[in-house]
């Protein structure tokens, strides 16, 4: 196999998978259009479809759409075509209004039928089964073994157990395992592979067409059928009709089904009891969170195959892998994006990264989740100045307790949602006008002494690694 140059913007795509990651063509979009224009236009871009020749990719609103095609479509589209040539065309989508027709969805009765039809159908897109996410390359760890020798054993013995049923939280790895079953099990008979919101897209046109007999064949021949994210037929009653018999009759010429889902069976509320029971009848598993030993296995591993596959080395230092594994807590998708993000960084700026480099690039990855409370805040001042607490709340008025007092106050105004007379109220119940004038002496100190920026710098810092 040959493969393509070393070009910062193929890292993660080599010629012959031509399928597109997403998030390497925006990284590259922020390089190419400057993080400016990215920030302010291009980074809510997402991609809803891929076809071989075009995209459709959905933007937050209309006045979005409107001011990215005027200006950048043409360096939208050439910047999409390093990553795979055959795209000629994108098409936008206006995402907050879709999303609400497609949670409405089927079941009342104002769904939009012409907003899912607009969408070209293709057999291509009941059945794409992406290459890249294998057996191989999934890494095990406590969180996932089971699930994943679960997996292994329907490949090898069909309908043992009947529905595979996998479950677990967001980027956990659901898609991936059903995706390298998929993979699996393509090499010995006829699979199909299709998201519950795609089933739903089909089952729709169906009905508008008038050619349910069509619809119902296709989705019952097949020997092996996945379906991913089946909490999406939640409250869709017409749709939830439609799975019941589809899987009846799966169920009845012994296909195998696999399934996947963000919650255990029974907990899909809004779903009729006798399809919860049905999916609850075969083999359940679920996925968890994973622990640093996996993170940390999954880190090397793509750092391995970006090695292998473009022969450069990545430049990325065993601590700040520990770093990363350590600091991504929300599930693996984040961790992979993470890391993808730090390897882009280093390339551009050729540099092998510090800890700190990377605290820098990922501060606002790892400080999103993070709750600062005025307690906190009050906690981690009166520490770092070695005074009591109760000391630097009470009404006492000596410089050494009155100066972090004020920085408590100026940093709960900067770092929580907290009004002004709520943060007053938490320190003993101050006025409102004794916190501004606390804001204004910190920001004016802090601009003018060093000593004083540096503190409130520190403090900062230390209250988002908390
Ligand atoms: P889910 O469907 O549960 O939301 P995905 O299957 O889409 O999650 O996984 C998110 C990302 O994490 C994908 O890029 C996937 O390849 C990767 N991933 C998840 N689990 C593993 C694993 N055990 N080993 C390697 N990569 C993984
Ligand atoms: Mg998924």
């Amino acid at each position: 196999m040959e493969k393509k140059s070393t070009h910062t913007q193929e890292i993660f795509v080599s010629e012959e998978e031509k399928i597109l990651v997403w998030e390497s063509v925006k990284i590259s979009f922020e390089k190419n259009f400057g993080s400016e224009v990215y920030s302010s236009w291009l980074k809510d871009i997402s991609l809803l479809k891929e076809y071989n020749d075009y995209l459709v990719l959905g933007v937050p609103t209309r006045f979005f759409r409107d001011w990215i095609v005027s200006r950048y479509l043409d360096k939208i589209l050439s910047q999409i075509k390093i990553f795979k040539n055959s795209i000629n065309r994108v098409e936008f989508k206006i995402t907050e209004e879709n999303t609400i027709s497609a949670t409405q969805a089927y079941g009342t009765n104002n769904f939009n039928i012409n907003k899912v039809t607009e969408i070209k159908d293709s057999i291509l897109n009941y059945n794409r089964l992406n290459p890249n996410l294998n057996f191989d390359n999934f890494m095990t760890g406590t969180s996932n073994e089971i699930a994943l020798s679960s997996s292994k054993k329907i490949c090898e013995q069909i309908s043992r157990y009947n529905p595979l049923y996998i479950y677990g939280g967001v980027g956990l790895g659901k898609t991936h395992l059903l995706n390298a079953i998929g993979i699996e099990l393509e090499k010995k008979t006829n699979v199909m592979f299709i998201s519950a919101e795609r089933f739903m897209y089909h089952f729709i046109k169906s009905i508008k067409k008038n050619d349910m007999v069509n619809f119902k064949d296709f989705f019952r021949k097949s020997s092996v059928f996945i379906i991913d994210d089946i909490q999406f037929i939640r409250g869709k009653e017409g749709l939830q009709e439609e799975f019941f018999h589809t899987f009846n009759s799966l169920i009845d010429k012994s296909s195998q089904i696999i399934i996947s889902a963000d919650r255990a069976p029974m907990k899909l509320d809004r779903v009729q009891e006798r399809i919860k029971s049905r999916l609850a009848g075969g083999l359940v598993v679920d996925i968890d969170t994973p622990d640093l030993d996996l993170k940390t296995k999954i880190i090397r591993k793509r750092l391995e195959d970006i090695q292998s596959q473009f022969k450069e080395s990545s430049n990325i230092s065993e601590e700040v892998i520990k770093f990363i594994a350590a600091e991504s807590k929300t599930n693996i998708r984040e961790l992979i994006g993470v890391l993808n993000r730090v390897i882009t960084f280093s390339k551009i700026h050729k540099k092998i990264l510090t800890i700190s480099d990377c605290k820098n690039i990922l501060k606002d990855v790892f400080n999103q989740a993070k709750i600062i409370t005025v307690d906190k805040i009050q906690n981690t001042v009166a520490n770092f100045f070695n005074i009591p607490l109760v000391e630097m709340l009470s009404q006492r008025r000596s410089r050494p307790l009155a100066r972090p007092r004020q920085i408590a106050m100026y940093l709960a105004k900067k770092m929580t949602t907290r009004s002004l007379p709520e943060i007053g109220r938490r320190f003993a119940n101050r006025d409102h006008t004794t916190v501004i004038h606390a804001v204004k002496t910190i920001t004016r100190l802090s601009e003018k002494d060093d000593e004083m920026k540096k503190n409130i710098e520190h403090l900062r810092e230390q209250l988002l690694e908390e």
